[in-house]
Formats: structure tokens, sequence, C-alpha cells
């Protein structure tokens, strides 16, 4: 009989041929013919950008294919009163401010701080507060290091900045201050490459730079769940004048003139000064623009940006009346030896996280839900026949439940709703390129960045180069370019008025 709940066991290949019937022109009905600016997607870099332009008074359509806003941070409801959420396990305390000020006090105010983070693995077991003095203690008395040298770490990572020296790696940051210490290497690495999708090869300023972020004071999350963090944001969207719309898929960017002038989504084409990508910047340049638009060097750039790990994920939802005691509301374990970039996204699990939600993530509510993520690669899932790929998602469950039974033995009695995502889902939800969940590898912040000189008029903002993606790098990553784009609509002529004038 199947682990999974019953209304979990669909491959997306069902999912899909349902899709055609809900993009209709329906979705669009009472748009206006042209706008100031139209967002393509609601990750909370396109969120962002849209409510921070329609703040200030320009006309704003935002477009998203899926059903549900938020991209990635998002949430979905079962039977039975069970919800889950995707990517909310943590984020740094920098949310706090960003959403003060480009959201609101109220969005800001419900950002409260994770209490304890556990690791389990062949080289160490321990809870920690997840900041730079917790660390401190930690590797001074656990891995006893000296204090210089974890002091002369964290200094160097906090210094890190975008203008450093890029050649240097993660794996050679950890060589200078930790010389073949893997169990160190390991607490600092791992639940980076978790947050962002990051290995030992990829710059250490991308590392320096998120780590730091998470050391200044611990982990943070939403009280409320996703799902009120974005019904909250889309209240403040319409109350900002903000045109939002689900189920809006769309197929193309306007080019004429050399500037970007529109799109066309759902077979309609609707005009613009300016259009924003938040879909994944390959997908933007080679799918929704077209190469033909590009210089060939860009072109080559664009090609060339390699995408970060995909997810799998297990969602266990407790029955109603079943608890839990506190474990702490992450849980990293690995049974993998030593750290290992390629181990963490195999197909054979070896390493998972827990993220465990208690009553409190939702005040007003009596339900515990726990999810495993796990960091995949998508050409290992992308394949599979309907048979294998059911196979191997009740493999990861029944893997998911055996390995929290350690700590939990009797967890699986307590567990009523059992469903699995993986990146084939996220391909689905998404439509990034390689199904990616943590955007793209450094490269492709230039390319991003560059966008607009290509080709004026568009700009993309979304979770690229490693630094720019997470919840708060995403955000973030949407406050600059919202700076850049309202710049370009205050400056700009006017191009749509020109062009039919
Ligand atoms: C399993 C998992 C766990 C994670 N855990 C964490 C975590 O704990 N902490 C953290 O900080 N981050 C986490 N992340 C990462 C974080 O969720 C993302 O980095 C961030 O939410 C991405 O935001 P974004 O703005 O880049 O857009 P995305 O969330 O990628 O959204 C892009 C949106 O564009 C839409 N779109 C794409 N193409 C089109 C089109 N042609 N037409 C219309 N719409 C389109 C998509 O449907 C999507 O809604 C996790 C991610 C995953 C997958």
């Amino acid at each position: 009989m199947s682990i999974l709940s019953p209304t979990a066991a669909t491959a997306p290949s069902e999912l899909i041929k349902k899709r055609p019937k809900l993009l209709t022109a329906e979705r669009l009905k009472g748009t206006k013919d042209r706008y100031d600016l139209i967002v393509i997607g609601s990750g909370l870099a396109g969120l962002t950008v849209a409510n921070r332009l329609g703040r200030d008074g320009h006309s704003v359509l935002l477009l998203e294919q899926h059903y549900n806003f938020g991209g990635m941070a998002t949430w979905f409801k079962r039977q039975n009163g069970h919800i889950f959420d995707i990517s909310l396990h943590g984020f740094p305390v920098g949310m706090i401010k960003t959403c003060r000020k480009y959201w609101t006090k109220e969005i800001a105010d419900s950002i409260v701080p994770l209490k304890s983070i556990r690791f389990d693995n062949p080289q160490f077991s321990l809870q920690t507060t997840f900041d730079r003095e917790d660390f401190t203690r930690i590797l001074t008395q656990k891995f006893e290091i000296s204090p210089e040298n974890v002091a002369g770490f964290f200094d160097f990572a906090r210094s890190m900045n975008f203008y450093d020296d890029q050649k240097l790696t993660t794996r050679e940051l950890f060589q200078r201050f930790f010389p073949d210490r893997t169990d160190v290497w390991r607490l600092l690495m791992e639940p980076i490459a978790y947050a962002n999708g990051s290995t030992l090869d990829d710059p250490a300023i991308t590392y320096g730079i998120v780590f730091s972020n998470f050391m200044s004071k611990g982990v943070y999350t939403f009280q409320g769940g996703t799902d009120l963090l974005i019904k909250s944001m889309k209240a403040e969207l319409h109350k900002n004048g903000v045109d939002v719309r689900n189920y809006a898929q769309v197929e193309q960017i306007l080019v004429e003139g050399g500037r970007a002038v529109g799109v066309v989504v759902n077979g309609q084409r609707i005009s613009a000064r300016a259009v924003l990508s938040n879909a994944n910047v390959k997908n933007t340049i080679l799918d929704l623009v077209g190469e033909e638009h590009f210089a060939p060097e860009y072109v080559a750039e664009a090609k060339g940006v390699r995408m970060n790990s995909s997810s799998t994920q297990v969602y266990l939802g407790l029955r109603r009346g079943e608890t839990l005691p506190f474990i702490g509301e992450l849980f990293f374990t690995s049974t993998h030896p030593t750290f290992d970039s390629e181990a963490l996204t195999a197909l054979e699990c070896t390493s998972r996280t827990y993220s465990f939600y208690y009553p409190e993530i939702r005040p007003g509510t009596d339900r515990y839900a726990i999810v495993a993520s796990i960091n995949s690669n998508y050409r290992d899932w992308a394949d599979m026949s309907d048979e294998d790929y059911l196979r191997w998602k009740e493999r990861y469950a029944e893997d998911a439940i055996r390995s929290l039974e350690r700590y939990l033995p009797d967890v699986r009695a307590k567990v009523e709703h059992v469903e699995v995502a993986t990146p084939r889902t996220f391909k689905f939800f998404t439509q990034h390129a390689l199904a990616t969940s943590f955007g793209t590898k450094f490269e492709g912040l230039k390319v991003s960045q560059d966008l607009p000189k290509q080709l004026p008029g568009l700009f993309h903002a979304g979770s690229v180069g490693i630094i720019m993606s997470g919840w708060l790098g995403a955000a973030n990553y949407g406050v600059i370019v919202a700076n850049e784009v309202d710049r370009y609509l205050r400056g700009a002529p006017d191009a749509v008025a020109k062009e039919t004038a």
C-alpha cells in the first residue's frame, strides 16, 4: 500500500493535462491596454518591485502564471486542516528592515526568531541559536579552534563585499582559516548549502555575505505562515493600486524599436513603458524575448549561466490532536561521512533538513507539521517514467519518516498526511530552468544586471548570483532594481506614446 496520501499520489504529467483550460482570456478581464510597468512573476522580488512602484504612483500590472502568488514563498492546504509551507524555514534578520521599509510595519512585526537549530551527522551532534556568539562558543569549546582564529574568520567573512577578489572559493576560505577541519567546514557550510544551493567551489564572497547575514542575529521566520504573509502583501498591493492577476501566463516580451514595449499574456497583447521579469533570468532572455534581440556576446554569456540545485520535499501533517515535543525548529541531519556537495544533491539521499512547524507558527491553531527538505538535481528526476517517479516519491517519504523515528520514535503513528514534491513539481509551478530553487550561480547576477543595457525598458529581478537568492536576497534585489525602474520611468521618453503618436 502506498505511504503517500491518496490526494498526493499524482505525477506532474497528470497535472499538466489540467492546465490549458485555466489559461483563458477571462483571467485578464478589465486589464488596461497599457501600464507604466508590467511585472512578470510574483516571487518576493516581483512582488516587492510591484509594490514599491505602485506606491510611488506608477500604474503597475503584476502577472503570475500560477494560481497562488509568492512564487516559491508559498504554501498549500490539504483536507483535514493540513497546511504546509514550502520555503519558510528561515531567513536572516535583515528581512525585518526590508519589510518595514518596502511593505508594512505589520508584516515586519510578524517576523520572529527561531529558538533552536540542531545538527546530527557522523561528525557531530549539537544545538545552536545560529548566531556569532553561539557559533564562537561551539567552535572554541567543542571544536577547540582558537578564539583568535574564529574571530579572524568571522571578521573576514563580514568584511567581504561584491568588489572583492572573486577567485577565492569557499573551500579555499575554509582551508585558510580551518585547514583540513572538515567537521568545521560542515558546520559552516551545510546550512548555507540548504539556504541557497551553494557549494564549496562557489566564490567565497557569496558564502561570506550570506553566512554573515545569518550570523548577525540568527535565523528568523514569519509568524502566521506564508499564507498570511502573501495575503498581507496582496492587500498592500491592492491598496497601492497594483493590478494583480493570477493564471496569467506571459508567453512573450514584446520588443519594438530596440525597446521592451509590453507582453503577450494568455494570447493577449498588453503594452507598457517598462517590463520587469521575475521569471528565471535565462528563460527571460532566451525564451520570453528571444536571442535575436541581443548582442551575440550577451547571448553567449546568458547561455553560460549555471543554475543552482533544485529541491525535493516530504510533507508530513500530524493528525488533529497529536502533538510533538519541542526539539528545535530546524534540524540538519545526515548520514554521509563528511560535507559533500555531490552527495547532498544525489538521488540516493543521505541528508535532509527537517523544519518543524509547531502551533505557534500560526497562532490560534493547534496543528503540527514537519517538512523534510532535500537538495536535488532536476536531471535525476526529469526523465523518470511515471512508475519510477511514484516509486522514488514513496521511497523519499518512507526514508524521511524512518530517519525521523530515530529522534521521535512514535512519529509515524501520528502522521496523517504524507506528500512529496520533487524538482518536477518545482518546475511545474515556477517554470524555472532546471527547476532551480535558488536561482543561478554567481555569473547570473551580471547577466541580470546588464539586461536593461542590452534591451532598454527590460529589467530582471529574482534569485541570481547566490547572493540575491532566498527570501531576503530576492526581496532586496527587488528593491535595488525597483529604484532603477523608477529612474527609467521618470527619465525615459514614453516609448508607447511616441510609437502611437
Ligand atoms: C524547497 C525550498 C526551500 C527554500 N527554503 C528557503 C528558506 O528557508 N529561506 C529562504 O530565505 N529561502 C528559501 N528558499 C528560496 C526562496 O524561496 C527563493 O529564493 C525566493 O522565494 C525566490 O524569489 P524570486 O523573487 O526569485 O521568485 P520565485 O519565487 O522564483 O518566483 C518567480 C515567479 O515567477 C512566475 N513566473 C515564471 N515565469 C512566468 C511567466 N512566463 N509568466 C507568469 N509568471 C511567471 C513563477 O510562477 C513564480 O511565481 C527555498 C526554496 C525552495 C524551493
